[in-house]
């Protein structure tokens, strides 16, 4: 059975009868060559009868004839405007009909037009109906069935009646046409190999390019459209929208943290998850929109048609966004773990001014970077700002590649006090001193420099500068009680730690600059530690023998579970300052920070809180028994000479 919807040419063989509609086809095909054979040779065959037969009985025939055949047309014509898009079962039904009629009509021309005593005329009958037959043959070879349908009918009763003939020769001739009946059903079949086989080649044929088409624009992971379909749909999409004057918006989706879970959950989980997340899309987006897949763990949806009104558009694909946010923010039962992730989603609408597709993809592309930066699980629109903020960043990473050489790095420390205010440590913070555009922070460039990989030299200059420096202050300061110099704490980030001779170089750096490693501290995120647990455990472990102290930087915003804490050499956890901010107006991180200080001292490992501003900050924090700060309170980060100033104050060199 054809489906509905399909083009015309493209062959199917499914069901019983395989091919049957392109069969029906070539047969409704060659029906106006047949009805005229059968009406002209009808005619002559009537005209020649006409003076051996009675003129009804020819005009019975003869009009019976056409009536058959005028239906037959009317069928074709039918099949025509219907038939390539209804079942072809029917219509081959009808075909059979038709051809089956057809066949008694000349058959009976055996009795009606056949003179008792004229053997002219009566083989004229027997020199026609054998020569529609044979015809037949080439119309009707498509389907041995229709053939027969006509063959019996047709020829069966010329046979018969020249074996009741008690003429000469007539047994002899009677047997020759049965013969001949026999041979063309023959041929019939040998050609009805044929068209099956042509059929059958152009079937596997096509399947093979529909094949190779499906998989040069779908995602081999989800089956999703791909980048070059997604950009075709979306071009297309942009032409329609400023032709008809309409609005539409792109997503661009990403989803957070995929990488941990990619890799500390392996990447057959990795790859259900993003299976999982592009049928959740498939679903939930409309007929007429556009859900692809780019690459990793990117997916974009095309929203067309979404009204003519700016502001009304807006807010209808904010709610959209935000409901497939919450979409993708269900839990994912996959392979025995249940996950939560959320999604990034920038958002960019066209036709603007003359913005082409990659301009468009582009667009939300800068939109979701930003939506990332805000926190992740968020929705951003696109504005022009945002591009050029995306400019401020390849700017950046073409400077940052030579910013060490040209000596524009500058280290500043920030120092962490006890409850008294004495200093009991300093954390090391990396400035920029860009020649046109001042300081810049390293929330700006260190982003870029991990993405780009320079973050290796950068990393590697400041822990050698950092321990020259403690080196000296430790010296300057050695004996000098009640102040001596405390921890310098350095920031590492998770490409540097994920080097594999990391622990070497840390060695390398400590021997060289002769520090003692009991002062030194590093600062490690939450997120780089599950990242690989083995390795990270076994590199702390390395780290901790070496005498090096080991902190979790900003924790409380990554993935860590006790589980894992319990495994690492630790030695502190820092708060995040995003929690610390938030005392005492928001509970929940009043809860968090509780929680966390609780956790510290049950595991046995020190807690200093970050971004500490006022003092009921301070008093809070004090109160739930974290007794070490670092923030505005005590002090900025300080350049070299100023920090160096305020711990001489406080008893220092
Ligand atoms: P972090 O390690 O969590 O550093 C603390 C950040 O909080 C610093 O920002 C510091 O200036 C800021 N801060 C300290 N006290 C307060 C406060 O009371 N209020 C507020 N609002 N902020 C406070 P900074 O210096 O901009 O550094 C940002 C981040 O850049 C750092 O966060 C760290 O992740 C990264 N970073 C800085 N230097 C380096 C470095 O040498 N290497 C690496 N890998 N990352 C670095
Ligand atoms: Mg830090
Ligand atoms: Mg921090």
């Amino acid at each position: 059975m054809r489906h509905v919807g399909a083009a015309p040419d493209q062959p199917t063989a499914d069901g019983a009868h395989p091919f049957l509609a392109d069969r029906a086809t070539l047969l409704y095909d060659s029906l106006p060559l047949a009805l005229t054979a059968v009406v002209v040779n009808g005619a002559i065959l009537a005209l020649v009868q006409r003076s051996v037969i009675s003129q009804p009985l020819i005009s019975l025939w003869f009009g019976t004839l056409l009536a058959i055949t005028l239906l037959r047309l009317g069928l074709y014509h039918g099949f025509r405007h219907r038939g390539y898009t209804a079942d072809a079962t029917h219509w081959f039904k009808l075909f059979l009909i038709g051809v089956l009629g057809s066949g008694l009509i000349w058959g009976s021309s055996a009795y009606l037009l056949f003179p008792q005593d004229d053997p002219a005329h009566q083989l004229f009958v027997i020199f026609v109906v054998g020569g529609m037959s044979a015809g037949a043959v080439t119309t009707l070879a498509a389907s041995f069935l229709a053939l027969l349908f006509f063959l019996l009918p047709a020829m069966g009763p010329v046979i018969f009646r020249l074996y009741q003939l008690d003429a000469p020769l007539s047994d002899i001739m009677s047997a020759m046409l049965l013969l001949f009946l026999i041979m063309i059903s023959i041929a019939a079949r040998r050609s009805r190999t044929l068209i099956m086989e042509s059929l059958q080649r152009r079937y596997q044929h096509q399947r093979t390019e529909a094949a190779m088409e499906h998989q040069a624009h779908h995602d081999s992971l989800t089956e999703l459209p791909n980048r070059r379909l997604l950009v075709r749909r979306l071009e297309q999409e942009i032409s329609r929208s400023r032709r008809h004057r309409y609005l539409a918006a792109v997503l661009f989706i990403d989803i957070d943290r995929f990488k941990t879970i990619n890799d500390s959950l392996g990447h057959s989980v990795g790859d259900c998850l993003l299976r999982e997340v592009a049928l959740r899309l498939k679903r939930n987006v409309r007929e007429e929109d556009t859900a692809a897949r780019l690459g990793g763990d990117e997916f974009v949806i095309i929203l067309s048609e979404l009204g003519n009104n700016d502001t009304l558009v807006a807010r209808k694909t904010q709610r959209l966004a935000e409901k497939i946010e919450n979409l993708l923010s269900e839990p994912y039962e996959i392979e025995g773990h249940t996950l939560h992730v959320t999604p990034s989603i920038g958002i960019a609408m066209f036709p603007i001014d003359d913005a082409d597709a990659e301009e468009v993809l582009k667009q939300s592309d800068i939109a979701m970077y930003r939506a990332k930066q805000l926190g992740r699980n968020t929705i951003q629109f696109y504005l022009p700002a945002m591009q050029q903020a995306a400019k401020k960043r390849l700017d950046i990473e073409n400077e940052l590649r030579d910013a060490v050489e040209r000596g524009e790095m500058e280290l500043y420390f920030q120092p962490q006090a006890d409850a008294g205010g004495r200093m009991v440590g300093a954390e090391t913070l990396l400035r920029w001193n860009h020649p046109q555009r001042g300081m810049i922070s390293p929330a700006d460039f260190i982003p870029v420099a991990e993405d780009t990989g320079t973050i290796l030299i950068l990393g590697e200059w400041v822990l050698q500068r950092a321990c020259s420096q403690l080196k000296s202050w430790t010296e300057a300061t050695a004996g000098q009680a009640p102040f001596t110099f405390p921890t310098l704490a350095v920031n590492v980030s998770p490409k540097q730690f994920r080097q594999q001779d990391f622990c070497q170089r840390i060695q390398n750096i400590i021997k060289q600059t002769g520090v003692d490693p009991q002062h030194l501290e590093l600062e490690l995120t939450e997120g780089m530690l599950i990242e690989n647990i083995e390795d990270t455990a076994e590199k702390m472990e390395q780290l901790a023998d070496l005498g090096v102290r080991l902190a979790i930087d900003d924790f409380g915003t990554g993935y860590s579970s006790l589980h894992y804490l319990t495994r690492l050499r630790l030695h502190r956890i820092k708060i995040d300052q995003s929690f610390v901010r938030d005392i005492p107006q928001v509970r929940r991180s009043e809860v968090i920070v509780e929680t966390i200080i609780i956790m510290a001292k049950n595991l046995g490992l020190d807690v200093i809180a970050e971004g500490v501003e006022t003092q009921a900050q301070l008093d809070f924090l004090k109160q739930r028994g974290c007794y070490t700060y670092q923030g505005y309170y005590f002090s900025k980060p300080l350049p070299r000479e100023e920090f160096q100033r305020y711990f001489s104050s406080l008893g220092g060199t």
